[in-house]
């Protein structure tokens, strides 16, 4: 856990998107022409490593509009009530991952009390396919649930060097190999909503690839490489996009055939 906080240097991807995490859990900057969208903070106690991050990069706390998630667990949205109060920025999540915000992670479908948080309202409900637009910015929330049942992916358009490009910000798309699938009280729609996540994956369109943990995209090594000049820009990767949702998907497989091997109800 401790290499997951560790602190990594902000830096500017492509576009408007900018990265303002740590060395292992994804958060962004969104620029617009009204302020800046944050998408996830990382655990309570990188608050302060997220907003320096910011400040780094010359943006300000106070400039930070809204606040978006990929979903609400304790090391990517467990810093959000910190993060609102810095900024003052409106809290937007997914119906069905709001309650986890609102009551600090009780409850959770895998976890259950284990991983808490400091609770934080949420100021704007959204379901799927709703969007959050600020400055001529649109982006658009896909529920791809299963990890919670809330978990999104965002997509958006940047245009970098005259070239506009789609991109998508995963949020948890590859089940824990051997989780149960089914027969989850807390979770009783788990098989069907990662049903749901395995159908919306194909239909995205994605050109820049990012995801809410550095690792799913190697994030250091195509840093690195942007800071040697690197041409094309190295997070333009439609070929890796595609290959982190067909390990989603071998992985979901491989999760159901297990189950039917067990005789699991449902499968
Ligand atoms: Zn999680």
């Amino acid at each position: 856990m401790a290499a997951m906080k560790e602190p990594f240097p902000p830096f500017h991807i492509i576009g408007n998107i900018y990265y303002v995490g740590s060395q292992g859990i994804a958060c962004y900057i969104i620029r617009t022409k009204k302020g800046e969208i944050l998408l996830d903070t990382g655990y309570p106690d990188m608050a302060s490593q997220i907003e320096a991050n910011i400040r780094k990069l010359g943006f300000r706390l106070s400039g930070v509009r809204i606040l978006i998630d990929s979903h609400a667990h304790i090391d990517h949205g467990g810093g959000m009530a910190a993060l609102k109060s810095a900024t003052g920025a409106k809290l937007v999540a997914m119906a069905e991952d709001a309650p986890y915000f609102e009551s600090g992670g009780h409850h959770d479908v895998v976890f259950g009390d284990r991983n808490l948080f400091p609770p934080v309202k949420v100021d704007r409900i959204i379901h799927d396919g709703d969007t959050v637009k600020l400055g001529g910015v649109v982006l658009t929330a896909h529920l791809t649930p299963g990890h919670t049942p809330g978990n999104t992916t965002w997509t958006m358009d940047t245009k970098d060097r005259g070239k506009t490009y789609h991109v998508v910000f995963f949020g948890i798309v590859t089940p824990f190999p051997n989780m149960k699938l089914t027969g989850n009280p807390d979770y009783p729609n788990m098989k069907a909503d990662w049903d749901r996540t395995m159908r919306v994956l194909p239909t995205l369109k994605c050109d820049v690839f990012l995801a809410s943990n550095g690792s799913f995209f190697d994030m250091e090594k195509k840093h690195d490489a942007l800071l040697k000049g690197a041409s094309p820009n190295p997070f333009i990767d439609p070929a890796g996009c595609k290959a982190f949702m067909d390990r989603g998907e071998s992985t979901y497989q491989k999760l159901l055939q297990g189950s039917a091997q067990n005789g699991a109800p449902g499968t």
